[in-house]
């Protein structure tokens, strides 16, 4: 048992969330809430960052499982201040920490969503982007030739001091950042100003990548165009980072290089044999054949080799799929009364069960599972019936 879930809650998974599930859902929430996207949702943005920067570090988990955020805030973990939002957007998406980042323009992410089928054949997206690009007509210079002139209003130092009078005979000064060059330190006379950038130095520009979505890229890779990113003067260029999101697909699930399915039987070919097809990823379409006299029970695992995901830079290769049976039982009243004692011959012999007098009688009944605090034990049971886990028989080559 955890003692808070505020920070599950904040990343919207559950606290025995796996450190996949974590970061799946720190990546989709920090896109959608970076402040390039969503400038009015800096807090949430924030939050998010936190909430992520104690569960992605097993330690830290730990301590806030026991203790909540108080312990967390009491600095149990040697570090009790939390690191910038950008800092941890920046090292998840790799685009280096703040040291990089000042000697280089922006990175750009961007998140692509694909499906399964795209992962598994391979498919060229073309993707329009805004960015920064350095203007044309001035060279990035934002005016003519030698107009750049020491701001005068800040002598060139970007921030301005004022003082203020907060009691008798009592001043403070307060420091900001210099309103007229924004904390450049500079500025260009505005009978100078560049007409195409009005100043700016850079110009946004629509740009179109084709991004190669290749057999066996997986949900959040990233996808890197190096120089492709936001341009400043003076300075590198940053990346483009494109971040696939993988799109759920109806039929298969999948788990790394394997694929995982649930396949509906009738109860008598969980008894008699079957053959069923598959659909696959590229549209072939594969025939399974139980072997008779077999039984499958309801839950069963079973796989066919290199009928997975292809491997990502080896696709000839492919993971393995597994084929979980759910056993479809009759209706109720299906066979007729006096036909049971038919079936009943050639199914295995029931138990015999004794009674006896002082045994109690007691009715049988439905149960509805929205009745009496059911849901907690719900939950708990869905969650084990979430398709096979890791280690099934099938999944060792
Ligand atoms: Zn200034
Ligand atoms: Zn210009």
């Amino acid at each position: 048992m955890v003692k808070e879930t505020q920070y599950y809650d904040i990343l919207g998974v559950k606290p025995s969330a796996s450190p996949e599930e974590i970061k799946k859902a720190y990546r989709k929430l920090a896109l959608k809430y970076h402040p390039d996207k969503n400038p009015d949702e800096g807090e949430k943005f924030k939050l998010i960052s936190q909430a992520y920067e104690v569960l992605s570090d097993p330690k830290k988990r730990d301590i806030y499982d026991q203790g909540g955020e108080q312990a967390i805030k009491e600095g149990g973990s040697g570090s009790p201040s939390f690191s910038s939002p950008m800092d941890i957007f920046d090292m998840f998406f790799g685009g280096g920490g703040r040291m990089a980042r000042e000697r280089r323009g922006k990175n750009v992410v961007h998140q692509l969503s694909v499906t399964l089928e795209d992962l598994y054949n391979g498919v060229t997206k073309k993707l329009a982007l805004q960015k920064n690009v350095i203007c044309e007509k001035c060279e990035g210079i934002g005016g003519k030739k030698g107009s750049v002139e020491k701001c005068p209003l800040c002598k060139g130092r970007g921030m301005q001091i004022h003082i203020q009078q907060i009691g008798p005979g009592m001043v403070q000064q307060i420091q900001t950042v210099c309103i007229e060059c924004k904390g450049q330190g500079e500025r260009i006379n505005p009978k100078d100003r560049c007409e195409s950038c009005s100043g700016a130095k850079v110009v946004r520009e629509k740009k179109i990548i084709e991004v190669h979505v290749e057999k066996g890229m997986k949900d959040g890779q990233k996808i890197l165009f190096h120089g492709e990113g936001d341009q400043e003067p003076e300075l590198e260029p940053g990346d483009v980072i494109i971040v696939l999101d993988q799109k759920d697909h109806s039929v298969f699930q999948r788990r790394g290089h394997d694929l995982i399915m649930k396949m509906k039987i009738q109860l008598s070919e969980a008894l008699c044999g079957f053959k069923k097809t598959i659909k696959t990823l590229d549209e072939r379409t594969l025939v399974i054949t139980s072997k008779s006299g077999e039984v499958i029970k309801h839950g069963d695992l079973k796989c066919v080799r290199n009928e997975g995901m292809p491997i990502y830079k080896a696709p000839l290769e492919k993971g393995t799929l597994i084929i979980q049976f759910l056993v479809v039982f009759p209706e109720k009243q299906w066979l007729s009364q006096e036909k049971l004692p038919q079936l009943e011959a050639l199914l295995p012999p029931r138990q015999k069960v004794r009674i006896t007098e002082d045994m109690d009688q007691v009715e049988l009944k439905e149960f509805n599972p929205s009745e009496q605090n059911w849901r907690q034990h719900r939950e708990a049971y869905e969650e084990d019936d979430d398709g096979p886990r890791a280690g099934v028989q099938c999944q060792t080559a």
